[in-house]
């Protein structure tokens, strides 16, 4: 999987939203386990409750029974194993959040609050004007070509704007023609740093995206929240902390401060650089924790006695780092 992190957890938000229904945590495929909990950060998916009443058997995986709670405990009681406890886990379930989506593509358009957003049907919703013109957000475009009259309820004089996502009908570039303007949901919004973004036909706002990761500054993107690792061909993202941090380091112009000058210079409130690079133990593993770490360890030398810490030589460029190295 090449894509980025972004672009994978906007292609899931996609692919979710047809449906409309939930998911359950266990049954997230780890090729998507990235994008989904990139989505989890966002808030673009919500944990939902679901009432499940049967599991299927943790220890045989054979049978299913109903699920029952024995004091603080989920047990199920197997016909061969007896009663076995059934995580939490396996119960907890997740929703592409209506809310969020809605209100990012609003975002996305520059709708003005006052502009009420209006359920048309199940699915179907009027999420405000572009270009003075109506535009309508739904799950899958079968429910509009199923019933023309919801189309018809949504338009005013003029032809709509249509968001929806494109999986249902692959190679018809046009299914809605004459009654609006489609705009598939993967092809003409991307989701970048926590926003979405509308990509105007003539423009692509994708290779922007792509082009903002590249370094600028050593290593680092302009925006600092980009660093690529000699010999890795892509980028890693860093948290907003994190990019504060190496971007104090890189203004010390590679120049060994103490921790609490760097910390103070980020706008942070921690102690230490490493403070918010560390990976908590649920996160071992996990690229989008281990990314960041390992740029880290690569960028940063500790003095552990003197308790400074600096850019190591060589990544503000050798030229940089040699004059640095005249002056102190
Ligand atoms: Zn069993």
């Amino acid at each position: 999987m090449n894509l980025s992190r972004n672009a994978a957890a906007w292609e899931l938000v996609c692919q979710r939203w047809q449906s409309g229904h939930h998911w359950f945590d266990d049954a997230i495929p780890p090729v998507q386990r990235t994008a989904h909990e990139h989505l989890v950060e966002l808030k673009a998916v919500k944990p939902v409750a679901v009432n499940q009443q049967f599991a299927l058997c943790g220890h045989c995986g054979l049978h299913t029974a109903p699920i029952f709670r024995d004091k603080a405990a989920l047990r199920m009681q197997c016909p061969e194993c007896g009663p076995v406890a059934v995580a939490a886990r396996d119960l907890k379930a997740w929703v592409v959040d209506e809310e969020w989506l809605i209100r990012k593509l609003r975002a996305a358009f520059s709708v003005p609050t006052h502009q009420e957003v209006v359920r048309i049907t199940a699915g179907v919703w009027r999420i405000g004007l572009h270009q003075r013109t109506a535009v309508l957000l739904a799950r899958r475009l079968d429910l509009l070509l199923q019933q023309p009259s919801v189309l018809a309820r949504g338009r005013g004089e003029t032809v709509l704007w249509l968001i929806t996502p494109k999986r249902l009908r692959e190679g018809d570039d046009d299914p809605v023609a004459g009654a609006a303007r489609w705009l598939p949901m993967e092809e003409r919004f991307t989701l970048y740093g926590g926003n979405v973004s509308f990509i105007d036909a003539d423009t692509s706002r994708g290779d922007e995206a792509i082009a903002s990761a590249d370094p600028v500054y050593g290593p680092f993107s302009a925006d600092f929240r980009w660093v690529r690792l000699q010999g890795e061909g892509a980028s890693i993202e860093l948290s907003e902390a994190q990019a504060a941090v190496l971007k104090a380091l890189w203004e010390f112009g590679g120049q060994s401060q103490e921790a609490h000058l760097v910390m103070s210079r980020a706008g942070l409130a921690s102690d230490k650089p490493i403070d918010v690079f560390k990976v908590k133990a649920q996160h071992k593993g996990n690229e989008r924790y281990e990314g960041p770490l390992r740029a880290y360890k690569a960028l940063v030398k500790t003095n552990q006695r003197a308790g400074t810490y600096a850019l190591a030589p060589g990544v503000m460029g050798a030229a940089i780092s040699s004059a640095v190295a005249t002056l102190s």
